[in-house]
């Protein structure tokens, strides 16, 4: 299995298909990137507030997988914007490695305003070689404005809720204007809302004799797109991977890219609404 990869603005490379671990309990966790790396992914997608991390180090380590041929990133939570360096130090403990691919700020969390600082925690960490990249995640065009305004690197990529229901095209081109790669976070819309069987996309499945959610993820791979599906299932992850042998036509695209619905199209919080919870909830 050949993904391809895609070039950042910081010159290295990234696998355009990933496996996702959000939501995937931490007892399950070794033996389902173990299947993903068995089925061919060699990039991982975690965060410190996923609590799976361990199980992530431990299936790269079992896997004897050269690290050099895995791309693993994980994420900075929202209560730690003011001490990226200790909360990059214990991911790496918990997975085991001397350091990470990529490493993002999860949410921008603009009312408790710590990102820009958090921002050159990040540049030091890279400075350092304990991330190679550095990128954000859920940031808007008015946060990047402030990094690129106050700050003398740009994020590799921004990583943002993507899929057919919810595009933000106007977003991710102001940011693809600086050299900022988008990657889809719940590129299936996390399997809700009828997406998968949504009748455009059922009828571009059919016409390749693939599954809705290979289509999903086909249009994402076309539009030059990261992403990196989950699914706690094996079968589906590695269905998810064998998208490679088909090609969507651009009336496809076209049939699939429809099915926008703007705001109501969400399956996750808006970015400027999601702060850190109050101490002690
Ligand atoms: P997703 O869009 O990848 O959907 C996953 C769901 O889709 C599964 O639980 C299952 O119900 C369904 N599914 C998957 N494969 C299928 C198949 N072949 N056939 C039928 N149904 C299938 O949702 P996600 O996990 O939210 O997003 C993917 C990854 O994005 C996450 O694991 C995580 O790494 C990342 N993410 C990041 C953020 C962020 O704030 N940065 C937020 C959410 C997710």
């Amino acid at each position: 299995m050949t993904v391809p990869t895609i070039t950042l603005n910081d010159n290295t490379s990234i696998p355009q298909l990933g496996f996702g671990v959000f939501q995937i309990p931490p007892e399950d966790t070794e033996r389902l990137v173990s299947e993903a790396l068995e089925a061919g992914y060699r990039h991982i997608d975690t965060a410190a507030i996923y609590r799976n991390e361990e199980g992530v180090g431990r299936a790269i380590a079992a896997s004897g997988i050269p690290r050099d041929e895995l791309y693993v990133t994980t994420k900075l939570w929202n209560r730690r914007h003011d001490d990226p360096e200790v909360a990059l130090a214990e991911s790496l403990e918990r997975l085991g490695l001397d350091n990470v691919d990529l490493y993002l700020i999860h949410w921008p969390c603009p009312r408790q305003n710590r990102y820009v600082e958090a921002w050159r925690g990040l540049i030091g960490l890279r400075e350092q070689g304990l991330t190679t990249s550095i990128g954000v995640s859920n940031f808007l065009p008015e946060h990047l404005d402030r990094l690129e305004m106050q700050t003398p690197v740009t994020p590799a990529v921004n990583q943002v809720e993507l899929h057919p229901a919810f595009q933000p095209w106007k977003d991710i081109d102001a940011a693809r204007v600086h050299g900022i790669r988008v990657q889809a976070w719940s590129p299936l819309g996390m399997g809700r809302n009828g997406l998968l069987d949504a009748p455009e996309v059922v009828d571009v499945a059919a016409a390749h004799g693939v599954s809705p959610a290979q289509a999903i993820i086909r249009w994402h791979l076309q539009n030059g797109v990261i992403l990196f599906p989950k699914s706690a299932h094996p079968e589906r992850i590695r269905e998810n991977i064998d998208v490679f042998g088909f090609e969507l036509t651009p009336d496809e695209m076209a049939a699939i890219t429809s099915l926008d619905e703007g705001e109501a199209g969400r399956v996750g919080p808006h970015p400027n609404e999601f702060e850190p919870a109050p101490a002690g909830s």
